[in-house]
């Protein structure tokens, strides 16, 4: 909690965090959403008006003092996030519910009224990999400012420590809050692949310690408490023995997992089945005939939590799971907006990585369309985007950075073929680096010009015949003219004065040897000057 004279914020302090998360906020949805905050005694002030400048908000006060509504949370989720939107609007929902909870649970704890019942809105999102699952929780993390574990339930065995506790997962939230439990209590867990723990069930599958893990999570997902180290962490245990003989440090060692937040998800393959078999008895009798096979996602949208028992589910755990909502699979004109529209498009990401060699990318819908293609072949969501732009821009990025080309048009030709486009881009490089460097030659006969009132004028092939140089020697054009044409100025004044000519023809051959054509032009100029006649370059 700030003290009522607020510092300005550190660059990223979670004031300032918060902060800026707010001026976001606003900028995106506008005036409907409402900023209070709470003072130094927890009390709230009045919402501030537009006009004044946000002041630093105290810790966690966003997700203490929650007040977003369901829409809002959607619309933030809409800008990062594809289709999906069943699952955007049953999360921003369910989200809204769990934190409003939060929050009238402590203001009825602060008022010594009786606590309401409330059964938990954990979540079980099906649906395959890569659709944007982990991205949708990870966003509602960050929009409402609390802490979001991942894991994926295989890790977890039920003996413990084998494999990994899932208290862990818990104390894992304390770290990500910066050592803030009470930000901790309030924190996400995101488990996915939980669909591995199933144990029996009709599919017949392997018995694993699922059930061991089922039983562990689901007093989690309850409420319990989890002690804030780890029995087998004997560093910490040790400490807390001498502090407690010291009779030092009491703090609060336990977390409660009553307000923490449990989304869970797996791609179930094979519970359709158990769907369909059961959709159909229950259709017998009624004389329904499936004329069209229903699809994966239509099935699983009339799950109930008798398919997940005899999917392998214990029935008190899938019920700790009231929330169920389905994530599709993407397909190629989705992963093609992916690229275009949502904010934390990979395409952003290429460009950053480009201009940080100063290349300007164009990406062409073309490409983009042809990508998608590719993507979608490989069954793994909008991941398949990063396999298939890799093996496309993989050599790319390895060689563009030393050609030194100031830009890439990323077409459909360049995905259709890129060593193709590669080999194009070198030769573009040496003409490109050609055309600066004659930009190089002129510019130093303008110096030259300028200094000496001279004109220097350099053919096409004396041009060349510096680049050349340039490239054997790994030099300049600059360091080549001023070495060669060192006693230019000097020499040159002596042919003018003898000769009244101030035009200089530079050809190849004067670039070949430049210290013997200056003395035969002065030579030159000598004589004709002492003949009558006159010198020309
Ligand atoms: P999963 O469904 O397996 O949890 P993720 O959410 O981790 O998949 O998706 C992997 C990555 O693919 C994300 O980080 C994001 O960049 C991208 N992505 C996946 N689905 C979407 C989507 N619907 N909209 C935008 N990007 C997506």
């Amino acid at each position: 909690m700030s003290d009522n004279t607020p510092e300005p914020p550190k660059p990223g302090s979670p004031e300032e965090i918060t902060r800026k998360l707010e001026d976001f906020i606003k900028t995106s949805l506008g005036g409907q959403v409402v900023f209070t905050r709470l003072d130094s005694q927890g009390n709230r002030d009045e919402p501030e008006s537009e006009a004044t400048a946000p002041e630093p908000l105290t810790d966690n006060s966003s997700v203490f003092d929650f007040r977003l509504k369901p829409a809002e949370i959607k619309a933030y989720l809409d800008r990062f996030v594809i289709r999906q939107d069943e699952a955007k609007k049953v999360l921003s929902t369910a989200v809204c519910d769990h934190y409003n909870h939060a929050r009238m649970l402590r203001e009825m704890e602060k008022n010594g009224g009786k606590l309401p019942e409330f059964s938990k809105q954990n979540v079980l999102i099906t649906g395959p990999t890569g659709v944007g699952k982990t991205y949708l929780v990870k966003h509602i993390a960050d929009l409402i400012g609390v802490p979001f574990v991942k894991a994926d339930a295989t890790k977890f065995s039920e003996t413990g420590y084998v494999g990994g506790d899932v208290d862990d997962l818990v104390r894992d939230l304390v770290a990500k809050a910066g050592g803030d439990l009470q930000l901790a209590e309030h924190g996400i867990i995101y488990l996915d692949e939980v669909d591995k723990l199933a144990t029996h069930g009709e599919r017949g599958g392997r018995d694993v310690s699922g059930r061991g893990v089922q039983t562990a999570l689901l007093k989690l997902m309850e409420e319990t408490e989890v002690p804030l180290h780890a029995p087998n962490d004997i560093r910490m245990q040790m400490q807390m023995m001498m502090d407690s003989r010291r009779g030092g440090r009491h703090g609060k060692e336990i977390i409660n997992t009553r307000n923490i937040l449990f989304i869970v998800s797996g791609a179930f393959s094979g519970i359709e089945k158990i769907i369909e078999k059961r959709v159909a008895r229950s259709s017998i009798g009624f004389g329904a005939a499936l004329t069209e096979k229903p699809t994966a996602g239509t099935l699983l949208r009339q799950s109930r939590t008798q398919d997940f028992i005899d999917y392998g589910f214990e029935a008190e755990f899938i019920g700790r799971l009231p929330v169920r909502v389905v994530c599709d699979p993407l397909k190629a004109d989705d992963l093609f907006q992916i690229m275009k529209n949502s904010e934390g498009s990979l395409i952003r990401q290429f460009e950053r990585e480009f201009s940080a060699y100063g290349v300007r990318t164009g990406f062409e819908d073309d490409a983009l369309h042809a990508i998608a293609a590719r993507a979608e072949e490989e069954n793994t969501g909008a991941r398949g985007l990063v396999t298939a732009w890799e093996q496309v821009l993989r050599d790319f990025k390895f060689e563009l950075p030393s050609l030194g080309l100031p830009e890439l048009l990323i077409n459909a030709a360049l995905v259709n073929d890129p060593a193709a486009v590669l080999a194009q881009c070198r030769e573009e490089a040496k003409l490109f680096h050609a055309d600066v460097r004659a930009g190089e030659v002129q510019a130093f006969a303008d110096a030259f010009k300028r200094l000496h009132s001279l004109d220097l004028h350099f053919t096409t092939d004396s041009v060349r015949a510096i680049i050349e140089r340039v490239e054997r020697e790994g030099s300049t054009v600059e360091a080549i003219c001023a070495r060669l044409f060192k006693d230019y100025p000097f020499g040159l004044q002596l042919v003018s004065r003898n000769s009244g000519t101030t035009v200089f023809t530079i050809e190849r051959a004067a670039v070949d040897d430049a210290d013997k054509h200056l003395s035969e032009l002065v030579a030159r100029s000598y004589r004709e000057a002492h003949s009558g006649g006159t010198a020309s370059a």
